[in-house]
């Protein structure tokens, strides 16, 4: 069997290496060539002896996902479309700003969280990335940004970058700076492949981020925010959308399992090991169904012990779905009622969606497998006759 070194963290790495009878060091090595260099061929790897590089291409390969659309948005935004088999398909998107560059990466087929506002919600569910479709985003982005972005001249050639040297830290050298968990999927329903592909971002041989610029994002499912904080504890954003469980039971279904004050209290635990101090809770603007004052004051009252931002997402509409955006009064005002609490409140800025790559549009291609889809359209067909 081939074995895909792509999905492979360091001590997988070293395994395989052991496995050829060769020394464990190999796997750095590897490492470099294969995320920093974005090398796919082992013919290329020049620091490789021939004897060890033949052996590697009999009983290894180095498959990323395949890219199906790659498309650039009017402010920048750019979305990969990658197609991982079987009729399933997922987004990641990578959002240039002035002072960094972050990359949103899918971690399932589909979700089954089914979130009452969310086109990957509403679109069911097939099954777990593997390590290798999720860091594989992360090495498709990285490799298309240095061939397309980095000005002649300034980027790191494939030698220098395998070989660890770099004259300096610049910017257009990494043009990802950052990585959040916030594309297709819930990060923690499928924690182990979740884990091994952030392990390899955080890798100095490979993405070499920190662990303040790696975000993972959870509708709330509190033994995967426990076991995280104990596994490789992140920045962590938690989508809470609803100061009460009456509404959020209704808009994160997931809170019937795990209600708000369990959350609030795994939120507290985790804090104590988080790179950050705080935890942001994401809260996703629906015009009158969230967004008012009333509201505001409760989210402050239910966070008061637990120190974090709230950064306010404006709803992405996309087709069939019954909400609306809050107006920018009523987000401003909301906002408002936060900051002068003494809270840290944003608004998070709406990028790419001329191509659907804002926050809950990503939708891909899913197979569904839980039947959501067809009962949903079964039962408007009844409705209709
Ligand atoms: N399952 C994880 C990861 C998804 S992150 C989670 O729930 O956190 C994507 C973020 O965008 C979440 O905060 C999600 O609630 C939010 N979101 C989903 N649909 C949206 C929409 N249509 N408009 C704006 N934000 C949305």
């Amino acid at each position: 069997m081939t074995a895909n070194l792509l999905g492979l963290d360091h001590e997988g790495l070293k395994a395989f290496c052991v496995g050829l009878g060769e020394k464990p060091y190999r796997a750095k090595q590897l490492m470099r060539w294969i995320h920093q260099a974005g090398v796919d061929d082992f013919g290329a790897m020049s620091d490789v002896s021939k004897s060890l590089r033949e052996r590697l291409a009999q009983s290894a390969a180095i498959v990323p996902p395949v890219v199906m659309r790659d498309t650039t948005a009017a402010d920048g935004t750019r979305k990969w479309l990658l197609d991982v088999g079987t009729g399933n398909a997922i987004e990641s998107v990578f959002i240039p700003e002035a002072n960094r560059g972050t990359l949103c990466i899918s971690s399932q087929a589909g979700c089954a969280l089914e979130c009452s506002f969310c086109s990957t919600g509403k679109q069911g569910f097939n099954r777990n990335l593997k390590v290798e479709e999720i860091i594989g985003q992360l090495w498709w982005a990285s490799r298309s940004l240095k061939s397309h972005n980095a000005p002649a001249g300034s980027a790191r050639t494939a030698q220098s970058a395998a070989s660890g040297s770099s004259d300096g830290e610049g910017e257009v050298e990494r043009p990802i700076s950052n990585v959040v968990m916030m594309g297709m999927g819930e990060p923690l329903a499928n924690f182990d492949n979740v884990v091994t592909a952030m392990r390899l971002m955080l890798d100095d041989h490979a993405y070499g981020l920190s662990r303040r610029r790696v975000t993972l994002s959870t509708a709330g499912l509190v033994p995967g925010i426990d076991r995280l904080r104990e596994e490789l504890p992140v920045s962590l954003a938690v989508s809470l959308h609803a100061p009460n469980d009456a509404l959020r039971d209704e808009l994160v279904p997931i809170n019937r399992k795990y209600p708000i004050r369990e959350l609030m209290a795994a939120c507290l635990r985790y804090i104590d090991k988080a790179p950050r101090k705080y935890v942001m809770f994401e809260y996703v603007m629906l015009a009158g169904v969230n967004d008012g004052v009333a509201q505001a004051r409760e989210l402050v009252a239910l966070v008061k012990d637990v120190p974090c931002k709230v950064n306010l997402i404006p709803f992405n509409p996309f087709p069939g779905i019954q909400y609306e955006r809050s107006s920018a009064e009523a987000i401003d005002r909301f906002r408002d009622v936060v900051a002068q609490a003494g809270l840290v409140a944003t608004v998070r800025r709406t990028r790419g969606d001329d191509i659907d790559a804002a926050c809950g549009q990503l939708a891909g291609r899913v197979q569904d497998k839980t039947k959501r889809v067809k009962r949903r359209q079964d039962k408007q067909e009844a409705l209709a006759q």
